[in-house]
């Protein structure tokens, strides 16, 4: 110990400075204390605010008759499930989850994961390696990226669904194994991805397509079967070129993730994801609890439509609000909805404008970004109300028009 102490230029004397660096280029994240409230609102260090910061689309994260699940869960099986799922073994509850999620989802079999995260940095590589070719949206999900980086296989991102460029990098390849990996919904910019055509794609040039629906799954298709059922490509439709992914902690309101597909697909995931097999198997409380959320999810149609009519009215307002502003409102249909705003200071500053008024939105930076879109990203869910909405335009358009930026 006391060695190190006398070690002059350590790398490790270096963080404070690295620390202040991200200060002064606005990029320093913090957390803050929450305590959910009612509707759509959070007490955050103490202060009520209006929030536009959750991915609870459907406002199920707080609903009673999860909790309860969740205790009734806790009760029969315990609150831990001690070991990898491989070796001693999952729950029924989580083997009935995984059987609703296949037919939710209109998929032959799911797997469901304790992380969306872990998920995608799994099956990624054990589905393509080193030899093989990965085909990558330029705006995928980190996790995504993470996971072709981990696979080894050769990456070749495409600009952001540009179809053609896929199409021209899917011919040039020499690969015998191919796999394009893109969002369904996108994190960051709420547009949908073009499924039918990159499943168009992966047909012509035998790849397989990797879809991430963590925004689309609960919101999107038929009683929110997700994005796949939203193009009519699942159940009898489904393709066994298809890998269907999609978190739990989102719509659905819980914690976790699953992977769907065809059985053979899913079994040879079981066999060979490292993110599932030396990982700790979610506890059963979660299954229980996610049951009865996708019982919610299929059957309250209105969550659906009155976030819809939330969506409408943002975007009216927020269309004419901003006008004769620099700031753009990004052509989103879904639930995300972003205003780029551009330098990293201004998005803050119209971040803390909105706090000042007790709303809630917050600025997303590089590198969640490309640098100079720095942005607000708005989230609704069925959680909020019309008039939430009205306030969110209201203090937007001011902010605006007072050149906040
Ligand atoms: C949130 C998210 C994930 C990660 O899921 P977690 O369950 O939160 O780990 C993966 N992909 C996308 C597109 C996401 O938005």
């Amino acid at each position: 110990m006391a060695s190190t102490a006398l070690l002059t230029n350590s790398w490790l004397d270096e963080f404070p400075a690295r620390i202040a660096e991200l200060d002064r280029l606005h990029l320093r994240r913090r957390r803050r204390i929450v305590v959910p409230q009612d509707g759509a609102c959070l007490e955050v260090d103490g202060q009520c605010m209006l929030a536009f910061c959750s991915n609870d689309y459907l406002g199920l994260a707080n609903h009673p008759a999860l909790v309860q699940a969740a205790c009734d869960g806790a009760h029969a099986f315990g609150v831990g499930s001690a070991a990898s799922p491989l070796v001693s073994g999952h729950t029924a509850a989580n083997a009935a989850l995984e059987r609703d999620l296949a037919r939710f989802t209109g998929q032959a079999r799911a797997l469901y994961f304790y992380a969306g995260y872990a998920t995608n940095t799994g099956i990624v590589p054990a589905l393509v390696g080193k030899g093989d070719a990965l085909f990558s949206d330029a705006l995928n999900h980190a996790c995504l990226i993470d996971g072709a980086r981990l696979s080894g296989a050769q990456i070749h991102r495409y600009a952001h669904a540009d179809l053609a460029a896929l199409e021209q990098a899917l011919g040039n390849s020499p690969a015998r194994r191919k796999l394009v990996i893109s969002d369904a919904v996108f994190s960051m910019d709420g547009d949908v991805a073009d499924i039918p055509a990159l499943l168009a794609l992966c047909e012509r040039y035998d790849a397989l397509l990797l879809l991430d629906d963590a925004h689309g799954f609960g919101v999107m298709g038929p009683q929110g079967r997700g994005s796949l059922a939203h193009f009519g490509l699942s159940g009898e439709n489904a393709s066994p070129r298809v890998l269907y992914m999609a978190t739990l902690g989102k719509a659905a309101g819980v914690a976790g993730a699953f992977v769907a597909g065809s059985d053979a697909l899913i079994e040879w995931l079981l066999q060979k994801t490292r993110s599932y097999i030396f990982a700790t198997a979610a506890p059963a409380l979660l299954a229980t609890a996610l049951q009865t959320s996708l019982q919610l999810i299929e059957q309250d149609e209105w969550r659906r439509e009155h976030l819809q009519r939330l969506i409408a009215r943002l975007r009216q307002g927020l269309t004419q609000g901003l006008q004769g502003s620099s700031w753009q409102l990004g052509e989103s249909p879904t639930a995300i909805q972003p205003v780029v705003i551009g330098p990293n200071d201004a998005a803050l500053a119209v971040m803390e404008g909105l706090r000042a008024r007790g709303l809630w939105v917050p600025a997303i930076r590089p590198p969640t970004v490309a640098v100079g879109t720095a942005r607000l990203r708005i989230a609704l869910s069925a959680a909020h109300t019309e008039a939430d909405i009205d306030r969110l335009v209201l203090a937007l358009t001011d902010l605006a028009r007072t050149g906040a930026a």
